[in-house]
């Protein structure tokens, strides 16, 4: 049985760099960098427009790229344990269709839970393991007791928050970093 369950965006998939692409085309700015997860926060930019962007990536079906290692270490959970993994995304409902067909890429079987919102992530996890890149997700499982690894991003540096780390939440470089810790993730 696996033991680790994915966030999706900038996880297992990487969205920000056509994402950033097209907040330069579209309104001329770089968002690249940026340190707040919420790019409304840092920017001139409405909550519609940064939606508005994001649906035209979610629309790149075959042109997102995968995180480096994120193919090879879903490959071998389900090579190990011959069940799905399980994606638990914060994606709009209205993006499921194109959510699946994303996922069919990774040619492994898998599940999708979709939610309405980010902080509603822990009533879905039913396993040890989590791996997910906004910070104020990841602390919040971490702090229930989920062993919770963080692909670094410039928006979730540690040191923004210092001291308030829980020992569960592990930031790591790249997917590839789990690799040798498969035992860890199949029961
Ligand atoms: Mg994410």
């Amino acid at each position: 049985m696996i033991n680790i369950e994915f966030d999706l965006d900038s996880t297992l998939v990487e969205i920000m760099k056509p994402f950033e692409k097209i907040m330069l085309r579209e309104y001329g700015l770089d968002v690249s960098g940026s340190t707040q997860y919420d790019l409304a926060d840092e920017f001139d930019l409405s909550f519609d427009k940064i939606m508005k962007g994001f649906a035209e990536v979610y629309d790149m079906i075959e042109e997102i790229e995968f995180m480096p290692g994120a193919e090879e270490l879903l490959h071998n959970l389900y090579a190990r344990s011959d069940d799905p993994v399980h994606i638990i995304t914060s994606r709009p409902i209205e993006f499921a269709e194109h959510t699946f067909r994303l996922m069919e890429r990774f040619n492994v079987p898998f599940t999708i839970s979709m939610l309405d919102y980010h902080y509603d992530k822990h009533n879905y996890i039913r396993k040890e393991y989590f791996v997910e890149d906004r910070r104020r997700t990841a602390i919040d499982l971490a702090n229930r007791g989920i062993k919770v690894f963080m692909p670094k991003h410039s928006y979730n540096k540690l040191t923004q928050t210092p001291g308030c780390w829980p020992e569960n939440l592990n930031p790591i470089d790249s997917l590839e970093e789990l690799m040798p810790y498969l035992h860890l993730f199949v029961k």
